[in-house]
């Protein structure tokens, strides 16, 4: 494709994509075509013969489109958020075209400053503890792969990467609450923890890990010649934002010498609300930090936060650096490959800066208080609603309910609620997903999505009511 006919093309792609973000509420939220739909639309060979671009965008507006699942609709109401915004979107086209790898400082000079500066002003703009240092991760997964990294090598005196873990004959335990995300039991294996060293704590009434289950757990550990060597803390549980005390937890996991890491991949923007930053006492206390702009900041994913207070301790566990990666004359500066997995890394920092410049952190406030009153509001209706009952209570922008029509015995709510959400979400008017809570099956009400507003969520209260009641 030759420049002229890239401009043409990408000017039409830059109108389709301001009618898309005008229009997506015209789309159904969540895709409905059945498995295996989209692949028999494709051939099964690549072509011979180089197509027209006009042929393969008629491919995508018939083909893709119908198969996607609108993250950007503001009726989207399930999982977490997945954030986009305009100036997110224009900085991803410029690093799509830079299309540089910044796995070195001198790979891309201004993509690891920046980087370096965003993450500057993101600690501040979460108040963040003075000496943490931060870089950007693909993802929180990889931040807390990461993190068990880092301790695994404290534990083991750095030994685990040079010999192996077998070799060190240690046996080491990570902790988490049984509500942590299951990134944490994915670092461990992948980490070589085992799943089985992986002990999930139970959690209280309020979701948030329970200090006394966590301490015995440490201590039998201990007993039994295991080392614990990491806790994971949680600040906006996935299943329904349920919040650990960082500050007890942290207590605990020092008393016993063990890493700590704090997954906030949600709640953590929710930190540049002063109101909220009780969420993080205590967070002076941890090793470890992640949450994701790439949730709920308004900035595409990847973009994935990860501090931790000792750089050098996470540079020991990841860096390795081959004579071709050696770079000349570049003292003092900073190789953000060697604080990550990867090593390629795209220059994920400009679209930071975009959205930090364009928004403003008042801009940014402005929003992530609107989701959590809209929240409220559903909540508050919900709660006041015949029929239905609120089964975990409002966290940030978040809370589970379900459907309890009068009579209809408890063994039969379950499989009650999970035709109300297929119900509900076949409409194609609304999005949401479930969750289970002591064993029961509950729809989880999370607001976040960039352009949600009251209208959408009334909508979405009317659409719960009267789809309950034309149910039974
Ligand atoms: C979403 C989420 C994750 C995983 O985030 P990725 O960036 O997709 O890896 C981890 N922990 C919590 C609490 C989350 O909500």
């Amino acid at each position: 494709m030759d420049t002229e006919t890239f401009r043409r093309h990408a000017h039409a792609l830059v109108d389709w994509m301001a009618d898309y973000m005008a229009g997506v509420e015209e789309y159904p939220v969540r895709a409905s075509v059945a498995p295996g739909s989209i692949a028999a639309q494709l051939p099964e060979a690549p072509p011979e013969q180089g197509e027209p671009f006009e042929a393969i965008f008629k491919d995508f507006t018939d083909i893709v489109l119908p198969g996607m699942t609108h993250w950007q609709h503001p009726s989207f109401f399930a999982y977490f958020p997945a954030n986009a915004s305009p100036p997110s979107v224009l900085a991803e086209m410029l690093t799509s075209t830079l299309a540089a790898q910044c796995m070195l400082w001198q790979t891309s000079p201004a993509a690891t400053e920046m980087e370096g500066r965003m993450m500057e002003w993101l600690a501040r703009a979460l108040d963040l503890p003075q000496d943490f240092r931060g870089s950007i991760q693909a993802s929180a997964s990889e931040a807390t792969l990461s993190a068990l990294l880092m301790a695994r090598e404290r534990a083991t005196g750095d030994a685990a990467n040079k010999e192996g873990l077998s070799s060190t004959g240690q046996r080491l335990a990570v902790y988490c609450s049984e509500d942590a995300h299951s990134s944490v039991e994915k670092g461990a294996r992948v980490a070589g923890f085992g799943a089985d060293m992986v002990r999930k704590i139970p959690v209280d009434e309020n979701r948030a890990v329970r200090l006394d289950a966590l301490e015995a757990a440490i201590r039998r550990d201990v007993a039994a010649g295991i080392t614990p060597a990491c806790v994971v803390a949680c600040i906006g549980g996935t299943g329904t934002g349920g919040m650990d005390d960082v500050w007890a937890v942290s207590q605990i996991a020092r008393s016993h010498g063990a890493f700590v890491h704090v997954d906030a991949a949600w709640a953590g923007s929710a930190l540049i609300l002063p109101e909220w930053r009780w969420m993080a006492d205590g967070l002076e206390l941890a090793d470890s930090f992640v949450f994701n702009p790439h949730k709920w900041l308004l900035t595409n994913f990847d973009c994935s936060a990860h501090y931790v207070r000792d750089p050098e301790a996470l540079m020991r566990t990841l860096s390795l650096v081959p004579e071709y990666l050696r770079t000349h004359g570049a003292n003092g500066v900073t190789d953000y490959s060697n604080w990550s997995v990867p090593l390629g890394r795209r220059f994920r920092a400009l679209k930071l800066w975009f959205v930090l410049r364009s928004y403003g952190l008042s801009g940014l406030q402005t929003l992530l208080r609107r989701h959590i009153e809209l929240a409220k509001h559903a909540h508050d209706t919900l709660a006041a609603e015949p029929g239905f009952e609120i089964t975990s209570p409002l966290k940030l922008a978040l809370f589970t309910f379900r459907h309890r029509p009068e009579g209809l015995p408890e063994e039969e709510l379950d499989a009650h609620n999970e035709r109300l959400l297929t119900a509900l979400n076949d409409t194609g008017k609304a999005y949401f997903t479930q969750t289970r809570l002591g064993g029961r099956y509950v729809i989880r009400f999370q607001v976040g999505q960039t352009n949600t507003e009251t209208r959408h969520v009334n909508a979405a209260l009317d659409l719960i009511r009267e789809t309950a009641r034309g149910f039974r």
